[in-house]
């Protein structure tokens, strides 16, 4: 039995699947395997069901990255993986357009390994050429780029840092980061479209300054995530970052504006195991609310040439997001996955969402 899917070429989407090697839980527990293969360049991931039941799932996507084995000749490494799918979007905010990238999959599967590094609130990890992971490789090259524009141009950059949880906005650049602090509310702007009302935004002039914002942030995610039993795995956090750039051509000034946000989704599990509590169901629904709409979203992009309506307003994620998905805008999406038998249920349902995307 096999299910296959194909990615179309000429899109402003790129889906890819990152898997990551075994953990030493799986590794030690008897009767886990590795069953997650690449074949080729073609970019197909083979899922082979164990014992007699043989299932051979076959995907494809525009990239697949193997960082199970390092001493695998087709091994993706963090720079690898930003140059695929973080570089383009960097160029095209160079060309003012918006873009977004999004972690994808379930918990401990690889998304803020992707997205940030090995220790994502640790300078040392952050900046490391080894484990730094998508968005510190995307600052630094972003202010390279700068440092490095010709006269007649110059360049502002703003970030900001929130989290949805449970469908309401929480600012991750405050310093009152406490769990009773009132949501943030959204709001349309005529022109810019929607925007978090009192949302920080920090002028940045240095990756170094950058940096400082990115690990106050991280910093703030995982002390509420402490506080409130697997907050982390259960929220979004998006980080954006709005590009400004003045050309000046004969004492003549022409703007452009970008924005791109690099989002760490929550971990797409299913309710299953966590039905023991109402508030945790209610969260649950939220969740899968913000993920199956962005699917949704992302496949009715995909699929322009039927103009589906596009159901942007389901989710406070996309709604925010409207402005950076479709249109000129590039989406990466980067599915991660363990190699792990024990997870094969999930890993699927990962692999086909990251279908669904296309
Ligand atoms: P998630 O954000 O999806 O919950 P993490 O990024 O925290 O998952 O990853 C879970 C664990 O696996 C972490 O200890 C992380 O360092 C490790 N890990 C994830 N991806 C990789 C990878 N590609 N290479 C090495 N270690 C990884």
């Amino acid at each position: 039995r096999s299910s296959r899917d194909k990615c179309d070429e000429e899109s402003n989407l790129t889906v890819a699947v990152r898997v990551r090697p075994m953990n030493s839980r799986e590794l030690g527990t008897v009767g886990v395997s590795d069953i997650v293969r690449v074949k080729d360049k073609d970019l197909i991931i083979q899922v082979e069901g164990n014992g007699n039941m043989n299932f051979n799932h076959l995907f494809q996507y525009d990239h697949i990255f193997w960082s199970v084995d390092e001493e695998s000749p087709v091994y993706s490494t963090q720079e690898d993986v930003f140059l695929t799918i973080g570089k383009p979007l960097l160029n095209s905010a160079f060309r003012g357009y918006n873009a977004c990238l999004f972690a994808y999959g379930q918990t401990g599967s690889g998304k803020s390994f992707s997205m940030m590094g090995r220790n994502m609130c640790e300078i040392i990890d952050i900046d490391s050429e080894d484990y730094s992971g998508i968005t510190p490789r995307f600052c630094r090259d972003l202010f390279n780029r700068i440092n490095s524009l010709p006269e007649t141009q110059t360049a502002s950059v703003e970030v900001s840092y929130f989290e949805i949880y449970n469908e309401k906005i929480h600012d991750l650049l405050t310093q009152t980061n406490n769990l009773n602090r009132q949501p943030l509310k959204v709001r349309e702007h005529p022109e810019w479209g929607p925007y978090v009302v009192d949302l920080t935004v920090h002028p940045v002039n240095t990756y170094k300054e950058l940096r400082n914002y990115l690990l106050i942030g991280n910093k703030n995610r995982a002390t509420a995530a402490t506080t409130m039993n697997e907050k982390s795995s259960r929220s979004h956090s998006i980080f954006t970052i709005e590009l400004s750039l003045i050309d000046t051509i004969d004492d003549k000034e022409t703007s452009r504006r970008s924005r791109v946000s690099l989002v760490d989704l929550a971990g797409s599990e299913r309710l299953g195991n966590s039905h023991n509590s109402e508030e945790k169901i209610r969260q649950g629904v939220c969740i899968n609310k913000s993920l199956l709409t962005l699917g949704k979203v992302i496949s009715s992009l995909a699929d322009q040439k039927k103009n589906l309506f596009v159901p942007y307003r389901d989710s406070v994620l996309t709604w925010l997001l409207r402005e950076s998905l479709g249109g000129n805008s590039l989406t990466s999406m980067l599915a991660t996955i363990t190699p792990a038998n024990s997870h094969i249920d999930e890993t699927l349902a990962t692999l086909r969402y990251a279908c669904q995307a296309r």
